[in-house]
């Protein structure tokens, strides 16, 4: 049978065209297809979102060709300092401090503007000749192998990826039902300028709603993640920018100056979903589609990109060994493999969400003198910082920078 591409991915975002890149090093064939205009998903005015890229992803962004472009504008992390917080009072005594000199292996990770990576994917797919990418098409219905798109037309595939997103269609057409639960928590998320620079260094408090991330960007600037309830956050992204840095002014410190706005705000309710099986006759889920996790830790793209590189390598060592490459045993390989991974990811930073974000002042002691355990004890502070790399687990060959 003829069929439009090897593979049809369902989610041109960010996870889509990272898998359609890899597949293609392998000679095998693949079609995005995304509801979003390209307009749309490649503008390059700065929005304010940015990503926490872990050095294994950014090993895995070399090795599709990607990381020589993306380097120029991203932020190394050089250190990561974590405590407990209110509004007002600053950082408390105990802290944990990362530094990536500890490592061998570099900065732990870096900050990347979502604009670059959407714009060097979007460039990357548009040049390779094993990728169609057909932007403005939306996906309404689907069988083994096929889609069905808005305007009437059929496509069809060996098989069929979801990667499209936390909602994933793709999911829940092929009968695959979800775990997860609300967190009652919003995420406000915005680029800050500052006066003084950030010297790589981030920063994570623990407040009783929820954790503050500053994540330094090139410059003096920062993109912050600041979770609060979902009451709190709407009456604060209600705010004009003036009310909303006075709210925020006293949760952020003044550790780096006067703060300004650099950027649009945005809001994210935050929820975990994770899909009760990434796999189903001749069909995968990768990234969001497959997992959405808390954003405490920073490692919801990370986790997409393992999946990524997991299914490319399943799928092309079964292609070099003469196997169907969409057959069941084949896929069953992929979720064996990711599954765990996942469900561990998800169960820690859950945990770590409800142990951090309250008041309680027996828990808030015990975690303080936890902190300063960790901090006293360089094996487990190397332990942590090579798990936030993502150097750690059954490591895909692309995260580990080789070819596939
Ligand atoms: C507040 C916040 C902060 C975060 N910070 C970090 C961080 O620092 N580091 C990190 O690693 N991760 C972070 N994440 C997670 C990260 O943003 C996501 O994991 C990532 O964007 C998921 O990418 P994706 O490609 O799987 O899905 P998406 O980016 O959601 O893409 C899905 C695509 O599918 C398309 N689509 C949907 N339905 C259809 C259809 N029917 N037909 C055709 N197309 C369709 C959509 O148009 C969309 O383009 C954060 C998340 C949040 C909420």
């Amino acid at each position: 049978m003829k069929h439009d591409a090897d593979i049809l991915i369902v989610g041109g975002g960010l996870n889509g065209p990272c898998l359609a890149l890899a597949l293609a090093q392998a000679g095998i064939s693949s079609m995005i297809i995304d509801a979003l205009p390209q307009e749309a998903r490649g503008s390059d005015t700065f929005d304010g979102r940015s990503y926490a890229v872990a050095l294994a992803s950014t090993r895995m962004l070399d090795a599709l060709g990607l990381w020589e472009t993306l380097h120029a504008n991203a932020q190394p992390i050089l250190e990561i300092k974590a405590s407990d917080g209110r509004a007002g009072e600053g950082p408390a005594p105990w802290f944990l401090h990362f530094d990536h000199a500890e490592i061998e292996e570099g900065p732990m990770g870096h900050m990347l503007q979502d604009r670059f990576l959407r714009q060097a994917l979007l460039q990357a797919i548009d040049d390779a000749p094993l990728i169609t990418h057909l932007p403005g098409a939306r996906v309404i219905a689907q069988g083994v192998g096929t889609v069905t798109l808005e305007d009437r037309r059929s496509l069809s595939g060996r098989m069929l990826v979801g990667a499209d997103g936390r909602s994933s269609g793709t999911a829940e057409r092929a009968g695959i039902k979800r775990t997860g639960w609300n967190y009652g928590q919003t995420a406000l998320v915005c680029a800050i300028s500052h006066e003084r620079p950030h010297h790589g260094i981030a920063h994570q408090f623990f407040m009783p709603p929820g954790p503050l991330a500053i994540l330094p960007l090139p410059g003096n600037r920062s993109s912050i993640v600041w979770s609060e309830t979902h009451a709190m956050a709407a009456r604060i992204a209600a705010m004009d920018d003036a009310d909303y840095l006075d709210v925020l002014r006293p949760r952020f410190g003044d550790f780096l100056g006067d703060i300004g706005l650099a950027g649009k705000r945005h809001s994210y309710p935050l929820s975990l979903t994770i899909a009760n099986a990434f796999v189903a006759p001749r069909l995968a889920l990768v990234g969001d589609a497959a997992h959405g996790v808390h954003p405490i830790a920073g490692q919801g793209l990370n986790l997409g990109l393992r999946d990524v590189a997991a299914l490319a390598q399943v799928l092309t060592d079964a292609k070099r060994r003469g196997e169907d490459i969409a057959a069941s045993d084949v896929l069953a390989r992929y979720q064996t493999w990711r599954r765990f991974d996942t469900a561990t990811l998800a169960v820690a930073t859950d945990a770590f969400n409800r142990l951090f974000s309250n008041d309680n002042p027996l828990l808030r002691a015990g975690r303080d003198i936890g902190m300063g355990l960790v901090g006293a004890m360089p094996v487990l502070r190397r332990g942590f910082m090579r798990q936030a790399a993502g150097l750690t687990g059954d490591l895909p060959r692309l995260m580990q920078g080789r070819a596939l």
